[in-house]
């Protein structure tokens, strides 16, 4: 069996060799998981709402843990490693109360009664990348345990720490063997055996455009289940009637939080152009205010980029190929130099509209501004990418706030605010930015076929 080094981005240093499963070992995992579903579907509504909320106090109890595991191996500001944490303890919580709720129907027909039941699919496979290890991989488990399915989960090569001690939990807090195993390994071996075993009845995938087509593609050939959450270059859009202040203050937070790696980044700021140059003369002192830093110290507000790859990555955004900084770049924040997988908070004012800083999700702390005329043309220029995530609405026109908002074509809207995602509301992606919607009530279905029995009465 091979291993994978696992590497702390704050420093560069080893922490961990992780074993990987090979194609065997994965193979073994899933025949487990398809075993376990024979019982685990047939638990009683309450014991299995029972069994989640436990494992959700398994995980507050271990929540300082988790978080340092996190800041660990994924270089995230420990405030928001303890929010990572929290949301897998909330997001257990609030489905632990599906499996009593998850109703059919009784629909009226003629000679007999006709009722819906919501049936598990079966082994879910739950693919999740590096950039929101424990989150991402709840939004997936925690749903799919609820309605009833067991759950193979393969965390990113890079980031399984949090994801090994995940599974120890649901064990100790007595979810049965089988029922939820973790199987870090690569993306080409693991993922893809998610992909073509006929058992796994479904696949949740987070991570790049490229990839959730490539799953789609694979998954066609079983008609298997899929819920893709792919890329973003979300707009922040910015009109003269705003508060301005709180506007260009927040404008930081919604897009270098996690150092950029948020598909909800909002990597595309558009500004109306009479508040063009007042928006940039605020937004320069709030980005060399981002404190870049140990992402231990309470005091940071952004840690590392996740890899020297990464790294690589999002500077050919900044930098020309001769290495100096490209003619894009407006003014940039600071960050330590030595050690870590560092990036300054950059701002760029591309004047091409077919920059690949307005095309490209970059996935690191770099935004671009731009201005826009009116209503319409911000607009146009939102709704000008195969993305559709996330974006928000910055206005103190309320009916303007409504139609801008109808009008962007994404899943994740938020209005005077950068708050797009909550464990009780839906999320997901419009055009290539994904497939399906996770969180909130309707998750459910999307982890069950629904059944219709009619029974005749004459
Ligand atoms: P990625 O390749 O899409 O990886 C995401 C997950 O898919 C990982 O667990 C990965 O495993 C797995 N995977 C890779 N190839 C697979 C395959 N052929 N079959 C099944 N699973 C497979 O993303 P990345 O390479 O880490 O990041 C590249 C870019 O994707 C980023 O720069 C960013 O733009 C975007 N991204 C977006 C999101 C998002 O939340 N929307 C998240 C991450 C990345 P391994 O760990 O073994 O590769
Ligand atoms: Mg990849």
């Amino acid at each position: 069996m091979s291993t994978f080094t696992v590497l702390n981005p704050a420093t560069g240093e080893a922490i961990r060799e992780v074993a990987l499963a090979d194609t065997a070992a994965t193979d073994r995992a899933i025949e487990r998981a398809a075993r376990a579903f024979e019982s685990w579907r047939d638990v009683a509504p309450a014991d299995r709402a029972r069994l989640l909320r436990r494992f959700a106090t398994a995980v507050d109890a271990d929540l300082e843990h988790l978080a340092q595991l996190e800041v660990a191996n994924s270089g995230h500001t420990i405030g928001n490693a303890r929010g990572e944490a929290g949301n897998v303890r909330d997001v257990l919580t609030y489905y632990s109360a599906a499996p009593e709720r998850h109703l059919g129907q009784q629909i009226p027909v003629a000679g007999g009664v006709n009722i819906t039941f919501h049936e598990p699919l079966g082994v879910v496979g739950v693919i999740v990348p590096w950039n929101f290890p424990m989150p991402i991989a709840g939004w997936g488990f925690a749903p799919a345990l609820a309605a009833g399915n067991t759950v193979v989960l393969k965390p990113a090569e890079l980031t399984p720490m949090t994801a090994i001690r995940l599974g120890e939990l649901a064990l100790e807090a007595g979810i049965p063997e089988g029922v939820f195993t973790v199987i870090p390994g690569k993306g080409s071996v693991v993922g893809d055996r998610f992909v073509t075993h006929p058992a796994v009845r479904k696949v949740v995938f987070t991570g790049s455009t490229g990839v959730g087509k490539r799953i789609m593609a694979g998954c066609s050939e079983q008609v298997k289940r899929v819920t893709l959450e792919l890329g973003g270059k979300s707009a922040n859009i910015v009109f003269a009637d705003a508060d301005l202040e709180k506007a260009a203050a927040s404008a930081p937070g919604g897009v270098f939080d996690n150092a950029g790696q948020d598909c909800c980044a909002r990597s595309r700021i558009l500004v109306q152009r009479s508040a063009y140059d007042r928006f940039l003369s605020l937004l320069e002192p709030a980005v060399k205010n981002v404190r870049v830093g140990d992402p231990a110290d309470e005091a940071t507000d952004m840690g590392p980029l996740i890899s020297a790859g990464q790294r690589e990555t999002v500077s050919s955004f900044v930098y020309d190929v001769g290495g100096g900084l490209s003619a894009e770049v407006a003014f940039q924040g600071t960050a330590p130099q030595d050690g870590g997988f560092w990036f300054p908070p950059t701002v760029l004012t591309p004047t091409d509209p077919g920059a690949r800083s307005l095309r490209e999700e970059i996935f690191g702390p770099v935004v671009a501004v731009v201005p826009f005329e009116d209503e319409a043309d911000a607009l146009r220029i939102a709704n000008d990418s195969v993305f559709g995530l996330s974006g928000s609405i910055w206005t103190t026109d309320v009916g303007r706030a409504l139609r801008v908002s109808r009008g962007v074509q994404a899943g994740n809207l938020s209005v005077n605010s950068h708050a797009s995602v909550r464990y009780s509301t839906p999320f997901g992606g419009y055009k290539q930015s994904g497939l399906g919607r996770e969180l909130g009530p309707d998750a459910l279905d999307s982890f069950t076929e629904v059944k219709n029995v009619f029974i005749a009465t004459e």
